[in-house]
């Protein structure tokens, strides 16, 4: 799946499948503001064991189903091989998140279904540690991963990670594959999506991925950085609009 094809692409999801209303409200809302994919965890990593874990295969059909309802492909992460079967038939893209960027052993299995593969940066990864990452998946004969940045760990906590945009540019120079920005991840809150979006359209990524939802503070995680999904058209019009500036040399 080439994401460029369409330009600057803009994947959006809920966190979570939470609900069957949940994934179709959001699902509509993201076909209705343009978005080229829809993303939902059905498995979470979560840093707690106490935390919502997600729906499991239950929110992976419910994901599927709010695709086939609104026509996007939808994305999810995999987080243990011994869900690969089911995520590689209803999953058109598989997602390896940050915690598991270097799970050698998954990254070859993903790499084996032959299906697109969304890498998402360690939060400590160095560019070299994310494309041997990446060569796993591509070892197997499996081209199509899209990098994705979404925040490193430094010193700073006014927000959640720091978005390394340096990242983008650097990734285009040492390869050829897609690379999206996390600005949700990364910041931790709303207010920081927008302008974190803007900065990634400028800096020349393929596409950013943003967490939505129909109501954010119930959202059973990751609420704080979700974008009401009323307000997803606009804000995809802007960053999209923002993305096909020409950018000064
Ligand atoms: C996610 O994309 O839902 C997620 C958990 O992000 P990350 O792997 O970047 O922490
Ligand atoms: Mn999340």
């Amino acid at each position: 799946m080439d994401i460029r094809r369409e330009g600057f692409s803009v994947i959006a999801g809920p966190c979570a499948a939470e609900s069957r209303e949940q994934m179709l409200e959001t699902a509509r809302a993201a076909a209705d503001g343009g978005a080229s994919m829809l993303r939902a965890g059905a498995w979470k990593p979560r840093t707690s064991p106490h935390s919502f874990q997600g729906l499991g295969e239950e929110g992976l059909r419910l994901l599927a189903e709010a695709g086939e309802a609104t026509g996007l492909p939808v994305v999810t992460e995999l987080v243990d091989v011994r869900h690969l079967e089911l995520v590689a038939e209803l999953a058109d893209v598989i997602q390896i998140g940050a915690r598991n960027m270097q799970n050698f052993a998954l990254l070859t299995a993903v790499g084996g279904t032959g299906k697109p593969v969304l890498l998402k940066r360690g939060p400590s990864a160095t560019l070299e540690e994310l494309l041997l990452a990446a060569e796993y998946v591509t070892c197997e004969g499996n081209d199509d991963v899209i990098l994705c940045e979404r925040g490193i760990r430094t010193f700073e906590d006014a927000y959640r990670y720091t978005l390394d945009l340096a990242a983008v540019p650097v990734l285009k120079e040492r390869t050829h594959l897609p690379v999206i920005v996390d600005p949700s991840h990364a910041a931790g809150r709303r207010e920081l999506v927008e302008p974190l979006s803007l900065a990634a359209a400028a800096v020349g990524a393929d596409g950013v991925m943003v967490e939505i939802h129909p109501n954010p503070d119930e959202a059973l995680c990751d609420g704080p950085q979700s974008l009401h999904a009323e307000d997803f058209a606009g804000f995809a019009e802007r960053v999209k609009a923002a993305a096909r500036e020409p950018q000064a040399a």
